[in-house]
């Protein structure tokens, strides 16, 4: 029988896997040991998952200020380790080619993109933040003062902790917005 280099490779690997499971080794030690070396000597940042809601609790491991690995925090009460298909894929936040790095920004009108560094977009932001406001904001209302504009919003996500929520909360309410809304509303 003529076998192709493909299927030769399938049968012996076949082959392999059971003769382990006949002879009854288990290979999780050597799975776990292969982890422990991939993140040996590396630095360990505790952090939460930026998707949703749960807030799980996910450590990130990284050498040479290059993320190397993702996994779940055992010790965190909420998700005790576990991780689901988006949280355990967070990896590819950081690497990844495809990751955006620079803001574009689109002309009104235009139809091309433009990369604009972060300064310029901070900039072009609080300017379009003033000039709203200034236009739309309410002093009084049926005789009694209102100090508030309608006409922006703020959405919070969940990759904000406590304390940036806090400060963007006094942020926004200084500035008279009243609709205040976070994404991990669930
Ligand atoms: S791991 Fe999944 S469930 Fe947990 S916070 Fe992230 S997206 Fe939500």
């Amino acid at each position: 029988m003529k076998l192709t280099r493909r299927e030769f490779l399938k049968v012996t690997g076949i082959a392999s896997a059971t003769l382990f499971l006949d002879l009854g080794f288990d290979l999780s030690p050597v799975e776990a040991q292969a982890r422990e070396l991939k993140i040996k000597y590396a630095q360990e940042t505790r952090t939460i998952c930026p998707y949703c809601g749960c807030g799980c609790g996910i450590i990130v491991h990284t050498r040479d200020g290059k993320v190397i690995n993702t996994e779940g925090d055992p010790n965190h009460p909420i998700n005790q380790g576990s991780l689901c298909s988006k949280g355990m894929a967070l990896y590819q936040v950081a690497v990844n080619e495809r990751r955006m790095k620079k803001p574009l920004y689109r002309a009104p009108g235009s139809d091309k993109w433009e990369e604009k560094d972060w300064d310029w977009v901070l900039d072009r932001i609080a300017q379009k933040v003033k000039e709203t406001r200034d236009a739309t904001f309410i002093t009084q209302e049926n005789g009694i003062t209102a100090n508030r504009t309608d006409a922006i919003a703020c959405l919070g996500g969940a990759a904000l902790d406590n304390e940036e929520c806090y400060l963007l909360t006094k942020l926004m309410r200084s500035l008279g917005i009243v609709y205040l809304e976070h994404q991990a509303r669930i």
